[in-house]
């Protein structure tokens, strides 16, 4: 069987599964991850469309979790700046014709930004077409005036809320969704899949290739900050962790790829598909399991 009716035939039957109220793409993009995941070829395909894009709204968190793997407990406080992200928008768009699966709009805790709407108004306006998510922790979601239950309506934005072990109240939330007709969905379980993903290397020794080869953020979990777009968020986040812990992981031209200076999403897509020379200090494939608590902000939930 060719690899294109092998496919088919995986998404065929895959559907059988979907849960109740999941959504089929939702449930077959993680299954194919999956898929590839097991078949320890996590990253190996190059795209065609920008899949997934994510955007810092705040680089600090109000729950500040340890070992996260964007470094939030040790972010100084810093919110997106609006016209920032109108330019990369713009640029983005130009470059996609509008065209990305996902556009993640998170942090941090992005709803700790006081305009978060305009960035709803911002996406959408650049991307009318594409599934653009705002991504919580969920604390402060129930707290959240009707006028942001009203952009995500207009907008057409979606809530996801990372399941964390703390009290949220998911019966307001489920209320205000209902009311407002707002998807969402409730991500992962972080009670029981906590865990360091990479545990980071200072010195850099690991063969970059292999470790690349080897990771599933790489190509898949893709990062838009200040006009540059970072593979992976270790590499986007990794100066919060420099700066707090003093410490020099390098970060070089090759690391990231700048959207004003490239002619087309080519560049990007073949630029997503490389290893990294900063892959040298991670160690994908090999997490380590913990419980889920907060950060004491100490090295050694990252190394
Ligand atoms: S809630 Fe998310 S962003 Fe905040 S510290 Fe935890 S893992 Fe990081
Ligand atoms: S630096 Fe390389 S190995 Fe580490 S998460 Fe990013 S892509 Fe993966």
């Amino acid at each position: 069987m060719n690899v294109y009716a092998f496919t088919l035939r995986f998404f065929r039957f895959i559907r059988k599964f979907v849960p109740d109220g999941v959504r089929k793409s939702d449930f077959i993009q993680k299954s194919w991850y999956l898929l590839r995941q097991k078949l320890g070829r996590p990253n190996k395909h190059k795209q065609t469309v920008l899949g997934h894009i994510s955007v810092h709204i705040t680089d600090h968190c109000n729950l500040n979790c340890k070992a996260c793997n964007h470094f939030c407990p040790v972010a100084d406080e810093n919110f997106l700046d609006i016209e920032s992200f109108r330019r990369d928008c713009i640029r983005l768009a130009e470059l996609t014709n509008g065209n990305i699966g996902t556009f993640w709009l998170m942090g941090g805790e992005p709803l700790l930004h006081p305009q978060v709407t305009v960035f709803f108004d911002i996406a959408r306006t650049y991307f009318p077409n594409i599934k653009i998510v705002i991504l919580s922790n969920g604390i402060l979601l129930s707290k959240q005036p009707d006028t942001f239950w009203q952009s995500c309506q207009k907008n057409g934005i979606e809530v996801g809320i990372s399941n964390y072990p703390v009290k949220i109240d998911r019966e307001t939330i489920a209320q205000k969704v209902t009311t407002f007709g707002v998807v969402l969905t409730y991500w992962g379980d972080r009670n029981t899949e906590w865990g360091k993903i990479f545990v980071l290397d200072i010195h850099g020794q690991y063969n970059y290739k292999k470790k690349w080869n080897k990771c599933t953020l790489a190509n898949t979990c893709t990062c838009l900050r200040e006009g540059k777009i970072y593979a992976c968020p270790t590499v986007a986040y990794i100066s919060f962790f420099n700066k707090y812990f003093e410490q020099n992981l390098e970060t070089t031209e090759q690391d990231y790829i700048d959207i004003y200076k490239v002619k087309n999403q080519q560049e990007i897509f073949d630029f997503l598909y490389k290893p990294l020379p900063f892959c040298r200090y991670c160690n994908p494939g090999n997490q380590e399991s913990m419980e889920w608590g907060i950060s004491k902000k100490e090295i050694s939930e990252w190394t």
